[in-house]
């Protein structure tokens, strides 16, 4: 199975030559978020994420203390996202990694572990303000829960949004009850569309992520989320398959009573078909999930997410689909 996936990686890895322009102006059958930063800034901007030490509601026993079912943040983390670091160190060793990396001069420090508006505004303010005044900082990515914010926190980035590019992350992952009960993350979907609808139309800018794969869910369901999150003002999504995550519940949960996974080509088949019904402004941060490998359970397709990525745009195009087509 492994080498059927490589191999098909390797002839997906030529381009497509094709010339065809979608409504976003490029060639590419979605309108990804990376080609959105390159004609909005005139370059390329990476992120560099930093832990600035909040927790989380569904963590800390607010509202639950073993978290959502899948979640590990050291799943993600990079070795210098650590709480012993300043964020100022934080910032410049990432930084200095990733502009020799990729040849970028410009950055977006992105709070992405735990819930960073979770804490009483003063905290954060002096956070954010410290970091916006690096001369190569262009603006924020701040990853939240839609239950740790509040009229005064949004006055306030919306206040920061006149001047930087601000975007704040609500994690919805389903917008079925069923589902957000299943992983445990102790909201409901209406209190994501509060969320985003009190963040709307003051400047910020608003992602979402979203988890394809629940057992609890059906194909039919999973398609139907496009449509249902599409009907609100997100101008970014990423999206994420389920994959299981060592020292998680939900590792321990899958051991105990395995389900099905999305087996490679079941996953390239299906995001196009998902992204057909997605509303074509929204910008598309990630099409796949990614984990440490030393902690990833499974599925373990053995691909980076950009091979997995091109797989995806050569399968649109082999479909003849684009993002937004049945929207
Ligand atoms: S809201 Fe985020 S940080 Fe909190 S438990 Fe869920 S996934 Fe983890």
């Amino acid at each position: 199975m492994k080498n059927d996936v490589l191999q098909q990686s390797v002839t997906t890895r030529k381009r497509s030559t094709e010339n065809t322009k979608y409504p976003w102006g490029t060639s590419r059958p979605y309108n990804a978020y990376v080609d959105y930063l390159r004609q909005t800034f005139g370059t390329r901007l990476q992120k560099v994420t930093v832990d600035a030490g909040f927790t989380c509601p569904n963590r800390d026993g607010s509202k639950g203390y073993g978290g959502c079912i899948y979640c590990n943040n050291e799943s993600f983390k990079q070795t210098y996202n650590t709480t012993e670091m300043s964020i100022p160190d934080q910032i410049e060793t990432g930084i200095s990694f990733l502009s020799r990396r990729y040849k970028v001069d410009r950055f977006i420090v992105y709070f992405q572990a735990y819930s960073n508006t979770y804490a009483p505004l003063k905290r954060f303010q002096v956070l954010f303000e410290q970091v916006l005044s690096h001369p190569r900082v262009a603006g924020l990515a701040i990853g939240t829960r839609s239950d740790c914010i509040d009229q005064e926190k949004i006055a306030y980035l919306e206040q920061l949004a006149r001047d930087y590019y601000i975007t704040v992350e609500y994690g919805l992952e389903s917008p079925y009850d069923k589902s957000l009960t299943w992983i445990n993350r102790q909201h409901d979907f209406q209190n994501w569309v509060d969320a985003v609808e009190m963040t709307a139309g003051r400047g910020i800018h608003i992602c979402s992520h979203i988890i394809l794969g629940f057992p609890s869910e059906t194909r039919k369901e999973m398609l139907e989320t496009a449509r249902i999150i599409s009907r609100y003002p997100i101008d970014y999504l990423k999206i994420h398959h389920l994959h299981i995550v060592r020292k998680t519940i939900l590792a321990k949960k899958y051991q105990d009573n395995p389900f099905h996974l999305f087996d490679y080509r079941e996953y390239i088949e299906f995001v196009p078909q998902f992204l057909q019904h997605l509303r074509p402004d929204i910008r598309v941060q990630r099409l796949v999930g990614e984990t440490h490998p030393r902690l990833l359970i499974g599925p373990n397709w053995g691909l980076r997410a950009d091979v997995i990525q091109r797989d995806i745009e050569y399968e649109m195009k082999q479909q003849g689909v684009w993002q937004g087509k049945l929207y």
